[in-house]
């Protein structure tokens, strides 16, 4: 009797030890980010990651840069790429044709690839009986004059759409350039290495935003992850799933996450960066700017990237 009592108690205790936490996951630079890959590799990780995530019963959505589509010869091939995305019930979004920086390039011609970027996938959305509606800034960049901002949000909400925030990124572009190189030389220890590297540097960072929530918001909010359509993604996702789900994370949709009030908080962010919208909403309520505080990637993955982009 006793012991059934010890056990009674402890119960909510364990079920209190373990939050409940969710997440979305975005996907940016669909058919795939960082240089373009050989067809058939691109193939084999689309249907790896699309299928990892149909069954682990993770909602995504891709963000695509229609650009990569025009590789001579490879065009339906890389177009049936997207439907994969759609007809695994994933929706795609609009991340411009070309990927500007809206820091760098006139506002017009910003604009004109906005648009230059949907025409294929608002046809396949339709298809799918779907509306084109989320849109999401290359580099996360959104202006850094309050004019650049405002013009830009305001085109935004006259062609329809809805911007994608994130919360959480974990530099994956980097451990994934690094990655593919060492998957190149047939390293596999290597590569195993950055896989591991990677998912410990992704708990590193939901930790520190959990607590970012925690602190400026005074709880956590449904967490937006931005990481990018690539090798490491589809082999890293079974790991990095388990460490979500270990830390009490579910799995929800875009759509689902911004039904949370935080989302409807001003992003007040003008400045060259792409921060987090944790951020963002602290600068806007005058809270201390903790960007710099962010812990930063392994030294040695930071080298080696360099080292491997120069
Ligand atoms: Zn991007």
């Amino acid at each position: 009797m006793i012991l059934f009592l010890i056990v009674l108690l402890c119960l909510p205790l364990a079920a209190q030890d373990t939050p409940k936490r969710s997440v979305a996951f975005t996907y940016d630079d669909l058919p795939n980010g960082g240089a373009q890959m050989p067809l058939d590799q691109l193939t084999a990780m689309t249907t790896k990651l699309v299928d990892g995530l149909k069954q682990a019963k993770i909602p995504a959505i891709g963000f695509v840069n229609e650009s990569k589509l025009e590789v001579e010869g490879e065009r339906p091939q890389r177009i049936a790429l997207l439907q994969q995305w759609l007809n695994a019930g994933f929706p795609l979004g609009n991340h411009t044709y070309s990927h500007p920086d809206i820091n760098k390039v006139p506002m017009l011609s910003y604009q004109e690839d906005i648009l230059k970027g949907e025409h294929v996938i608002g046809g396949l959305m339709k298809e799918h009986g779907q509306t084109l509606s989320w849109f999401r800034h290359p580099f996360t960049h959104t202006g850094n004059t309050e004019q650049a901002r405002e013009t830009l949000e305001g085109f935004l909400q006259r062609k329809g759409y809805r911007i994608a925030p994130f919360t959480v990124e974990t530099s994956d572009y980097m451990f994934a350039l690094i990655y593919r190189n060492a998957l190149e030389k047939r390293d596999k220890a290597a590569a195993d290495k950055i896989q591991k590297a990677y998912v410990d540097y992704s708990e590193r960072m939901f930790t520190w935003f959990e607590r970012l929530s925690q602190d400026n918001l005074g709880y956590e909010l449904p967490q937006i992850l931005l990481i990018h359509a690539n090798q490491l993604n589809a082999d890293a996702l079974p790991a990095l799933t388990a460490m979500l789900t270990r830390r009490g994370y579910s799995f929800i949709s875009l759509e689902k996450a911004m039904k949370d009030e935080a989302y409807r908080r001003r992003d007040a962010y003008v400045g060259d960066n792409g921060p987090s919208w944790l951020h963002r909403w602290a600068i806007a309520a005058n809270k201390p700017n903790r960007l710099r505080d962010e812990p930063d990637p392994p030294s040695w993955v930071i080298e080696l990237y360099r080292e491997q982009t120069k």
